[in-house]
């Protein structure tokens, strides 16, 4: 039987994941060790929470000794606890490089050190970085151009060296941008819809023209989950939905779930880095775990609207949380340059 340690399971994804996990038979304990950071939310995990396999640890995962217990008690990891946010590691790249990294490094050092049967590391599409033409495989340098997603191939490298420096059964999933229930409204498609349901105006970076992959979260965890049970140790697996939209195209779709129209659209000035376009290929998960993604976005993007809808209390205190706030500043460039 598997014993799991989910790490950011009170997040995202992560609680996501851990609902699907606490669902299989053969899973006997799932333990979640996340931070309750702003991002992260005992709520999201609904009633799992009192599932009697799962256990929830508030804790660190830079806590060498919190991490080395729990590591000695499961069997696999799937770690998916980060700084996620992009816009924030513009002027807080020092915690995505502490947590994305040396965090990463924590739970490897354990991994290696206590053995376990399998370690995921969840990664993202932004490490490929920015491609006008063509998709990225698995075999595509990585060319991260802003800080979260320096912080995550970094964390890639390190795991992927943990698999040929000490055996560690590393596998990586790299997805594209997820969206669904319980996502921090600070995220594109929750902050657009929630400002839309409170009929607030959103903001068009540029002129909209960014692409992104739109993956819905269960579909992330379904590819997940395979490779958690089938991936090949030492691997990377894409994982992408299928719709490609300018943020613009978003938009259009978001606005038709909201009930609302382009007067409540403006457009702002790009962010100081934003990467035109991300694609990847993913006919590898494809071909060897069998994944197909199942999700279409319009059905995906009602019932998110849906779920947002009636979920007020989730969301709208997040938004008035002082921690969520981005201040609007610029990093400062190294003193004499
Ligand atoms: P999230 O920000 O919603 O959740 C992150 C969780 O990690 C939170 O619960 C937070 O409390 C926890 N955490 C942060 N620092 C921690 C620490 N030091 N110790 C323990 N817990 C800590 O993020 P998400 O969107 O669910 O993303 C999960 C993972 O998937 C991340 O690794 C992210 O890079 C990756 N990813 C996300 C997307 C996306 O579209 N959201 C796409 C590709 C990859």
């Amino acid at each position: 039987m598997r014993t799991v340690l989910v790490t950011g399971g009170a997040g995202f994804i992560g609680s996501h994941f851990t609902k699907r996990l606490l669902r299989s038979e053969d899973v006997a304990a799932v333990t979640v060790l996340d931070a309750l950071t702003y991002a992260g939310h005992i709520e999201n995990l609904g009633e799992a929470f009192l599932d009697p396999k799962l256990d929830f640890v508030e804790g660190n995962i830079l806590d060498t000794e919190l991490v080395n217990d729990l590591v000695t008690r499961h069997n696999h990891i799937v770690h998916f606890a980060a700084e996620s946010h992009v816009d924030r590691s513009f002027y807080e790249a020092g915690n995505f490089l502490t947590t994305n990294v040396l965090g990463t490094r924590t739970l490897l050092d354990a991994a290696s050190r206590l053995g376990v049967d399998k370690f995921v590391h969840v990664s993202t599409d932004e490490v490929y970085g920015p491609l006008l033409t063509g998709m990225a495989d698995e075999s595509a340098p990585l060319r991260p151009s802003i800080p979260y997603a320096a912080s995550k191939a970094a964390s890639d490298l390190v795991a992927l060296s943990y698999f040929q420096t000490y055996g560690v059964p590393v596998c990586i999933t790299r997805s594209s941008n997820n969206y669904g229930p319980c996502q921090h409204p600070e995220k594109i498609i929750p902050l657009f819809v929630t400002r839309l349901l409170k009929g607030e105006p959103v903001t068009l970076h540029g002129c909209g023209q960014h692409i992104r992959n739109w993956l819905h979260v269960e579909d992330n965890c379904a590819g997940i989950e395979l490779v958690l049970r089938a991936g090949v140790p030492g691997e990377v697996y894409n994982i992408a939905g299928g719709t490609d939209l300018t943020n613009k195209e978003l938009t259009q779709h978001i606005l038709r779930v909201c009930d609302a129209d382009w007067t409540a659209v403006a457009y702002v000035p790009d962010r100081q880095a934003n990467d035109l376009r991300y694609a990847m290929d993913c006919s590898k998960i494809t071909r060897e775990l069998g994944y197909q993604p199942t999700r279409a976005l319009n059905e995906g993007l009602e019932a998110t609207a849906d779920w947002y809808r009636a979920n007020p209390g989730r969301w709208a205190p997040l938004l008035r949380n002082p921690q969520t706030r981005i201040p609007q500043v610029r990093v400062p460039a190294p003193e004499g340059a």
